[in-house]
């Protein structure tokens, strides 16, 4: 076998695998070092013998073809090459857009026929700018299973195609939830074809992430209601996206093509052995991903996959923005193409990802699309681990506090997220926790958030960092937290349920967990119905006001004045002279994340507060002559005049 994977002939057709005409049905492998290769044609997605095979032939750029004279729809296929002497195992390609059961064998399927109606009319939102965006980030389980949701399709795509549904008490869940609250995009945990739920035995109900890829192109089967119709996953997919849209809010999915579940049994290793994973020296798989395997987005086979891949999702199925796991194991330019590709087919998709790896990597650290070299993917967002851990304390250690918990000497690591992570001369990278230097080129290449799918939770996170507190206490400092990341230049991202103060009962990383840790309890929206309105509020606030949105960093630079604070643990600025078109002439906000009060100092004139001591409304609670004001404990301060 030819391990010089560089000297591989690529080839970047879109009739890749299986295409259909008036001719036939045409299958093409692309297996530069296969010997032979074959399709097997099948009746179902499981079970049986074949009931045909058809021996490909070579032909140029690596590619094996064969054509069948009849239209093979509803019929299963798979590939097999034979490999250093080999037949290797079955495997529906890489391609594959239907899939059977399980993922196990691709499926021949009219894809027009999974349409909804009005398909051709559907569109996302527009957006002006990405810092307009407003992300929920959810897993299809979470969101709905729980018996209080009131949602009768529960775990399923079709979740959120369900209107006017309730808790028992009659506040609205589902997707009319997610409207009241003001979001703009949901976020989905991985929803292409993956690999730890049994399709097969849904009764089962497991629960996973999803962070396993199988099909990079297909929906996952077990958030169908009939896994083992190809058709089914691909339209219920598409109707949820369509009601999504028509409620006005985009869909961003969450993309994993930085490795596969499996390792020589995946489908990349099935149809071409070495080429798309990155090795060591010994020839084993390099592991960035710290899953067993690791991609190599450097080759041009893999990096045209990457970019057709999320193209056929914007296409097809209508996406409206894209998350990459554990971005920096791809390269810059992969990610320079993805962006232009992507904008060209709809410039309102957002692209962002994590912008780091799970563990070292042989891709040099300046070819990776890390956090700090995203001035060198401008189309392309990075999560701010920054603004994350200097609000609530470090991710991983539970007891480790921040600014909005009471721990002095991260404000200027707050600073770093408030300015969306653009050099501005008020704030000395020198004293950031995490990145020492500006790492945004504009504001809308920073993701700002306190909490996601990942490690504890917001809630569980305060419960653990703040021993002996109440829940009224910690219901606070989550106020606060995600009030500083939702008045941050930049895009503001928050983890579904935390606005109903969702727990997963102190369980990080729950992957793999049952639904009794990671369903969100709906009855929460009545017990904490506080919490809900300050969100609602807060996004609102946001909403309302485009100087929490600028555009790009001399508009920061200039509008945005921090003050001098006497006290630890006080940030107080402004966003002044109508900064991006704002009706306000100056926003001042004032974060204590002291458990005492403190006081400070507010130029002298007529304010209206739209936030304090745990409360928010933009349209005013009252009024403020400046001077010497006093801000509660834990709280924001934001003045309007
Ligand atoms: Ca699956």
């Amino acid at each position: 076998m030819n391990t010089d994977y560089n000297s591989y002939p690529s080839y970047d057709g879109t009739d890749l695998e299986m295409v259909l005409d008036s001719k036939g049905t045409h299958f093409a492998l692309w297996s530069p070092e296969a010997s032979a290769a074959r399709v097997f044609i099948y009746n179902t997605g499981r079970n049986g013998k074949p009931v045909d095979t058809l021996n490909m032939v070579k032909t140029d750029k690596g590619v094996w073809r064969v054509s069948a004279p009849q239209q093979l729809y509803n019929k299963f296929y798979t590939f097999s090459v034979l490999a250093d002497g080999k037949w290797l195992a079955e495997t529906p390609g890489v391609w594959a857009k239907a899939v059977g059961i399980n993922g196990n064998r691709a499926a021949i399927i009219d894809m027009s026929r999974t349409n909804p109606e009005g398909w051709e009319n559907d569109r996302g939102p527009v957006l002006k700018n990405y810092t307009d965006a407003v992300i929920y980030e959810m897993h299809h389980r979470d969101f709905s299973v729980h018996p209080s949701s009131g949602i009768a399709n529960k775990g399923k795509f079709l979740a959120l195609t369900e209107n006017e549904t309730t808790n028992p008490s009659g506040k609205a869940t589902g997707i009319d939830h997610l409207k009241e609250l003001g979001v703009t995009h949901i976020h989905i945990l991985p929803s292409f074809d993956y690999n730890s739920v049994d399709e097969a035995n849904l009764p089962a109900n497991t629960y996973n992430w999803g962070y396993d890829p199988v099909n990079y192109n297909a929906p996952e089967g077990s958030y169908s209601t009939n896994p083992s119709d190809p058709a089914v996953r691909i339209s219920e997919m598409k109707q949820m996206i369509k009601a999504a849209h028509d409620a006005g809010l985009g869909v961003i999915m969450d993309v994993v093509y930085n490795h596969t579940a499996q390792n020589d049994d995946s489908n990349f290793s099935l149809t071409a052995p070495g080429y798309y994973y990155r090795h060591r020296p010994d020839g084993s798989y390099s592991d960035a991903s710290g899953c067993g395997n690791e991609t190599a987005s450097e080759r041009q086979q893999m990096r045209d996959f990457i970019v057709n891949s999320v193209k056929y999702w914007a296409k097809e199925y209508h996406v409206d923005g894209f998350r990459f796991d554990l971005m920096a194991i791809h390269d810059i330019a992969t990610m320079n193409r993805v962006a232009e590709e992507l904008h060209a087919i709809n410039p309102n998709i957002i692209i962002y990802g994590e912008g780091w790896t799970a563990s070292d990597s042989p891709l040099p650290v300046e070819q990776r699309a890390l956090k700090d070299n995203a001035y060198h993917i401008p189309g392309v967002a990075v999560f701010s681990d920054d603004i994350r851990d200097a609000v609530k304390g470090h991710y991983s250690r539970a007891e480790d506090q921040g600014f909005a918990t009471g721990k002095a000497g991260n404000e200027e690591t707050v600073k770093i997220g408030i300015v969306g992570a653009i050099a501005h001369p008020q704030v000395d990278y020198s004293k950031g926790n995490n990145s020492t230097k500006p790492y945004a080129k504009s504001p809308s290449q920073v993701v700002n958030y306190v909490s996601c799918h990942d490690d504890l939770c917001l809630t569980d996170k305060l419960a653990m960092s703040m021993p002996g507190s109440t829940e009224a206490a910690r219901k606070r400092a989550a106020r606060l937290a995600q009030t500083i990341v939702f008045t941050s230049q930049g895009i503001p991202f928050m983890f579904a349920g935390e606005e109903v103060f969702r727990s997963k009962k102190l369980v990080h990383n729950s992957y793999n967990r049952p639904d009794s840790i990671n369903a969100i309890d709906w009855t929460l929206l009545d017990k904490n119905a506080d919490q809900m309105d300050y969100y609602r509020g807060l996004i609102a606030l946001r909403k309302a006001h485009s100087a929490f949105r600028m555009t790009d960093p001399a508009m920061i630079a200039r509008n945005l004045v921090f003050d001098k604070t006497k006290e630890d643990n006080v940030i107080s600025y402004s966003l002044k002279n109508h900064a991006n078109g704002d009706s306000a002439e100056e926003i001042k906000v004032i974060f204590n994340g002291n458990t005492h009060p403190v006081s400070v100092k507010v130029p002298k004139g007529k304010w209206t507060i739209v936030a304090n001591d745990g409360n928010i409304n933009p349209a005013g609670m009252g009024t403020s002559a400046g001077g010497t004001l006093t801000v509660p404990e834990t709280c924001a301060l934001i003045l309007i005049r």
